[in-house]
């Protein structure tokens, strides 16, 4: 579902990502672990151009997404235009769910379909609504971000990335902004996903989510990935870098 190629990424002097290759098969639910600084986020973000990566290629589901860049590293207006696709195909989750603060929550879930995807209003929200029942807040459709504790906040930005029905829905560690006792709802909604076979990569610090539920787990340090297997193997194999780690984790 997305292949990536000798990917690699700089800013300014700084390597962030090195050489990265990397296939995420379609259902397959990926964990990525590691230090604070190894490039996780970095990663995800260029995997839909968020961020530009300073070289190599990604792939969705067999589509090259072309990039070319401006004189300053950002994306030409022509190259952000024809990545519209990539944008639908690709949605992403932050660990600040990044709601729009003057929308209601129901206008934070279709937003992205009526404007990206033209989706007449009337259908947008009947989709949004299902959704919304779908994470369990159907009773906050006309609330505002702010009224909403983060749990049920992540738990909209969720719903948000689903309305857009994309092939691929990326977490950049959706738990950690959120108090303990909120964790579980969150967490909850992403099982129900990984079992509904949705292609999902999650940088996580939850290391039973990553133990648990993901397919695969990779562990990232200094740009690289330096392990990558199944989860038993991976918690297995343990490297001294990876003790040092899952030490000051858990
Ligand atoms: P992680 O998510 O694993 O903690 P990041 O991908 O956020 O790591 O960051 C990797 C490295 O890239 C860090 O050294 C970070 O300071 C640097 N970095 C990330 N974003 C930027 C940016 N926009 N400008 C400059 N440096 C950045
Ligand atoms: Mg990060």
């Amino acid at each position: 579902m997305i292949h990536i190629r000798g990917l690699n990424k700089q800013f300014h002097e700084k390597k962030v990502l090195d050489q990265i290759n990397l296939e995420i098969r379609e259902g397959e639910v990926v964990s990525i672990i590691g230090p604070s600084g190894a490039g996780k986020s970095t990663l995800l973000r260029c995997m839909n151009l968020l961020e530009v990566p300073t070289s190599g290629e990604i792939y969705v589901d067999t589509r090259k997404a072309e990039y070319k860049t401006n004189a300053r590293g950002r994306l030409t207006l022509q190259s952000y235009m024809k990545l519209t696709w990539l944008r639908s195909e690709v949605s992403m989750v932050f660990q600040q769910f990044n709601l729009w603060p003057n929308k209601t929550v129901l206008d934070n879930v279709t937003e992205g379909p009526r404007i990206v995807k033209k989706v007449p209003r009337k259908e947008a929200e009947a989709k949004a609504i299902k959704l919304l029942e779908k994470v369990g807040l159907q009773e906050k459709i006309n609330e505002y971000p702010a009224n909403l504790s983060g749990g049920q906040q992540q738990r909209v930005a969720i719903a948000r990335a689903l309305a857009m029905e994309p092939k691929v829905i990326l977490f950049d560690e959706p738990t950690s902004a959120l108090d303990p006792e909120l964790v579980h709802e969150v967490l909850d909604i992403m099982v129900k996903l990984a079992k509904e076979g949705m292609t999902m990569v999650v940088v996580t610090h939850e290391m039973n989510f990553a133990r648990n539920v993901s397919d695969r787990v990779l562990f990232m340090e200094d740009g690289q990935i330096t392990m990558s297997g199944k989860p038993d193997e991976v918690f297995h194999l343990k490297n001294a870098r990876m003790n040092q780690f899952m030490r000051k984790i858990t």
